[in-house]
């Protein structure tokens, strides 16, 4: 398969990382010793329309597709994995999922601005028992006159704190199981019983918000209904094969910054009298990263392009791409600590912020056990 990018991927791949490395870059290692996020570097990157790529150019997107997103997410990824996670939390997330389910109304009242950033968004999912079972979910709408009355509490959610809006997943018919989910579109500045905390004992991602969200009797309009009744479950699914493809490519990102701070690192580093590259071992070590690096890439550019020919259905593809990546990353960024020594360890290199933002990639969005399970049933479904 031919993954030449066309001049519209490149021009918007150069773009990107541009704006990582002029804009992102000389701002990070401050912002993470303080956690700070910037919401304005997000309405930046949507002005100059990272976030429309798998967004119709009716709701203000760009239409340049799958491809061209995986690759400016990889270059933002590659200086800072905390923003990364806008290209899930504005467009993969939210802005997509009402493109594909939502009414009229809903797509030109939110797709627009969150592609703008001008409204921030969130998805949540995620409640203190309920991670990989999305279907053990508490969180709970009850019918009222004019709309639903939410109850319940969602964690580790992306953005919570500052999202503006929400595609929040409850139930509304409890004795039908995992049929009985739905997904709401909630204004969550604008509701009243919504309230947000933020998680402070985070492990990394310094620069990205991450925090809890509470709904005691809130109430949202018949009109906050995204899709059916009751096909949340669906919707959600769906909603992370393309969060998936996005969270592989920062992956692949933050595994070429481990593999070029390693390289770089082992030619400067002069021990036995000789750089350190030029030990086989160290070498060894290079290869492994760069190989797997290469695959993770392969992978993810394969998952797009199926997605831009419009096949909707490669999860499995997508879940294999998922997986490889995260786990490169994570070997990339312990390799990385392993060639650095002792300043691998130090905060005054980055390869500690790589170690710890890699580990992410190996729970959010499914964890890499839940990727073997789509993998291992899409695979024993063929023979
Ligand atoms: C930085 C960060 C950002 C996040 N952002 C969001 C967000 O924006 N929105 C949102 O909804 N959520 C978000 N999450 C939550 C994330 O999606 C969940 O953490 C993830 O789904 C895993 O759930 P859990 O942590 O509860 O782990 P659990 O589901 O409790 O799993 C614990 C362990 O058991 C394993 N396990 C579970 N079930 C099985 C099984 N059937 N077979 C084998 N092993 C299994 C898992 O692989 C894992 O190793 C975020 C998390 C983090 C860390």
């Amino acid at each position: 398969m031919d993954f030449e990018l066309n001049e519209e991927q490149k021009m918007m791949r150069d773009m990107a990382r541009k704006f990582a490395r002029e804009r992102i870059a000389p701002l990070i290692e401050e912002d993470e010793k303080v956690h700070r996020f910037r919401p304005e570097i997000v309405r930046e990157m949507g002005e100059m329309g990272f976030f429309g790529a798998v967004i119709d150019e009716a709701y203000g997107g760009t239409g340049a597709g799958y491809l061209a997103s995986a690759v400016m997410t990889m270059e933002v990824a590659q200086v800072s994995a905390s923003y990364g996670l806008p290209f899930n939390m504005q467009m993969m997330g939210p802005a997509l999922t009402i493109q594909r389910w939502g009414s009229e109304e809903q797509k030109q009242r939110y797709i627009p601005k969150l592609v703008s950033g001008e409204l921030l968004g969130c998805f949540a999912m995620t409640e203190p028992n309920t991670g990989s079972d999305v279907a053990s979910m508490r969180t709970y709408a009850t019918r009222t006159e004019g709309g639903w009355i939410l109850n319940g509490q969602k964690t580790w959610i992306s953005q919570a704190q500052w999202a503006d809006v929400g595609l929040v997943f409850a139930y509304t018919d409890r004795e039908k199981k995992h049929r009985g989910i739905s997904c709401f579109l909630v204004d969550l500045k604008e509701t009243r019983g919504v309230s947000t905390t933020a998680i402070e004992t985070k492990f990394g991602l310094f620069c990205s918000p991450t925090g809890e969200i509470v709904f005691e009797d809130a109430f949202v309009p018949d009109t906050a209904l995204l899709g059916e009744l009751n096909q949340g479950f669906k919707v959600c699914m769906a909603m992370l094969d393309g969060t998936r493809i996005s969270c592989a490519s920062r992956a692949v990102g933050l595994g070429q910054a481990c593999l070029e701070e390693a390289a770089r690192y082992s030619k400067e580093r002069i021990q036995f009298g000789q750089p350190i590259s030029e030990f086989q071992m160290i070498q060894s070590d290079l290869v492994q990263m760069y190989v797997e690096h290469q695959a993770a890439y392969l992978l993810v550019c394969r998952a797009a392009v199926a997605r831009d020919a419009g096949n909707l259905k490669n999860t499995a593809e997508i879940s294999t791409a998922k997986y490889f990546a995260a786990e490169a990353a994570v070997h990339a960024a312990n390799t990385a600590m392993k060639i650095l020594g002792s300043y691998g360890f130090s905060t005054e290199y980055p390869v500690a912020r790589f170690l710890r933002d890699a580990k992410s990639y190996q729970i959010v969005e499914g964890t890499s056990n839940i990727q073997k399970m789509v993998i291992a049933r899409h695979l024993l479904e063929q023979v």
